[in-house]
């Protein structure tokens, strides 16, 4: 809790940094830290360079969160740190740094920065002849960061990281506590405080904007006004952001615990428009269908993974994926229907339109692709129980997803006659049951209308057909 930070730390108004709190006189121990992060920061120091642990891990340590990892950082250049460690590899371009593996754990570690001055920008040519020495640094147009290669001391490194609780160090030389931008006393008032102007910094790097609300959502802090107040009008930069970094953000985002408040802020910012355009402009829109209440679909959708994430469940990139492009799914299909294609042509180009508008901002891997794809198209299956086909349907490698997603549907509002309740009592059911649940379900049996096919019309048999496939909605059954 804060409360750690604040028996450690008590502001002067004259401050002189970097305040350093001795061993004494804080809780974080080595027994707190990965051993592994451990034995990376004592190899480095018996090679002669300054090794610190940086970041997330000393922050989450003091308002007594679990540590996702542990990030080191060091005077060693990353190819001094490649030559030390055998189980390591040389990773990144825009951000060189090397990755020390350990079975599945990873440690990061990074060189001393400095900020590169955008005045002194290498060029192309030159920042590759100097990318060795550790001068390697290029923006773009819009002033933001391309490559970020310039090494530094602590105190630089300190001033470029990008907010101050993310510039505390800890010294395994002495075990003590670094803090270069006031992030103690940041911990202490519970708030998110970029280093630096927020304007600038946030053009160096948008994602920054993207960041201060995950780690507001994450930690309960507030974002402090001077850090918030350029956002609204700057959320536009994300646009210039590759959209394979905004993929692993925006997992980052809502995909670890924390979605439905980081939704909130996101919303509040302007900056998921620049993340899902499309699913934005029907929430903006109040886009009005009786078969779903967009924004109440997508929290239902985040909270439900909030809730899988704290029971130490399993989530998929791909379900939150569908989750968040799917209102946008239905819309389209809608307007195909509209314009006259059957039901499952209607919903593959709805797909298609979505996924590849999507791909301009933030990217999505076809093996993430595939599996929403199946999970949009089983929405449309699972209705569709009659005979044999629910037994199929149950084997299908996406079911369990695609019943999933039904249920959020039915929790936030969509009317869809009860099938989660009925998928769920198939797949409790014996055999017997399962039989009798087919046949309730079945509307020939019950009584009610069976779905109308469309007629092929026969044509006389002198007429010349086309090869145009006329299949209706029911090809994909
Ligand atoms: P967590 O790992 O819990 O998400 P973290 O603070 O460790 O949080 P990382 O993405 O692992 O975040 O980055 C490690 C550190 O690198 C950060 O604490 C911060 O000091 C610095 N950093 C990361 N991204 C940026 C950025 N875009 N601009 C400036 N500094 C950054
Ligand atoms: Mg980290």
């Amino acid at each position: 809790m804060a409360k750690k930070a604040s028996s450690l730390f008590t502001p002067k108004k004259t401050q002189q940094y970097p305040i350093v709190i001795p061993r004494d006189k804080h809780t974080l121990s080595r027994s707190n830290l990965s051993s592994n992060a451990v034995k990376v920061l004592y190899r480095l120091n018996k090679e002669g360079y300054d090794a610190y642990l940086v970041g997330g891990c000393i922050r989450d340590h003091l308002i007594d969160m679990e540590p996702k990892d542990f990030d080191v950082v060091t005077s060693a250049t990353p190819e001094e740190v490649h030559a030390i460690f055998s189980n390591s590899r040389l990773i990144g371009r825009r951000f060189r740094l090397v990755h020390v593996t350990f079975g599945r754990e990873i440690i990061e570690v990074s060189t001393f920065r400095a900020n590169a001055n955008p005045d002194s920008d290498t060029s192309d040519s030159k920042a590759t002849n100097n990318s060795l020495k550790g001068k390697d640094s290029a923006r773009s147009s819009h002033g933001i960061i391309l490559r970020d290669n310039v090494w530094g001391d602590i105190e630089q490194d300190a001033q470029r990281r990008d907010f101050t609780f993310n510039a505390l160090y800890y010294n395994v030389a002495d075990f003590s506590i670094h803090d270069y931008c006031g992030g103690l006393e940041d911990i202490q008032a519970r708030q998110v405080r970029i280093i630096g102007d927020a304007g600038q910094r946030y053009q160096e790097d948008p994602v920054r904007m993207l960041r201060a609300v995950r780690f507001a959502a994450k930690l309960g802090f507030d974002i402090e006004p001077e850090t918030a107040a350029p956002i609204k009008e700057i959320a536009h930069l994300l646009d210039h952001i590759p959209p394979a970094r905004l993929f692993e953000e925006v997992l980052k985002l809502l995909g670890s615990g924390n979605g439905v408040a980081t939704y909130h802020l996101l919303k509040e910012y302007g900056l998921f428009h620049y993340l899902f355009p499309e699913t934005d402009d029907l929430i903006r829109s109040n886009w009005q269908s009786p078969s779903i209440n967009v924004e109440a679909f997508i929290l239902q959708g985040l909270s439900n993974t909030d809730k899988r994430l704290s029971e130490g469940k399993s989530t998929a990139p791909y379900f939150l994926y569908a989750i968040l492009l799917w209102p946008k799914v239905l819309f389209r299909h809608e307007e195909f229907l509209a314009q006259g294609l059957p039901e499952t042509p209607a919903l593959h180009q709805a797909a298609s339109y979505v996924l590849d508008n999507q791909v301009a901002h933030t990217s999505i891997p076809r093996r993430f692709s595939t599996p929403m794809r199946e999970i949009w198209d089983l929405q449309f299956r699972l209705p569709k129980r009659f005979g044999k086909r629910a037994f199929t349907l149950e084997k299908h490698p996406r079911f369990r997803a695609a019943f999933d997603f039904i249920l959020i549907r039915e929790e936030s509002g969509s009317d869809l006659n009860n099938l989660g309740e009925w998928w769920q009592s198939f797949q409790d059911a014996d055999e017997k049951e399962r039989r009798n649940l087919i046949n309730q379900a079945d509307p020939l049996k019950n009584g009610k209308k069976a779905p109308t096919k469309r007629r092929i019309r026969r044509r006389k048999p002198n007429t010349k057909r086309t090869s145009f496939d006329t299949t209706d909605s029911t090809q994909n059954e």
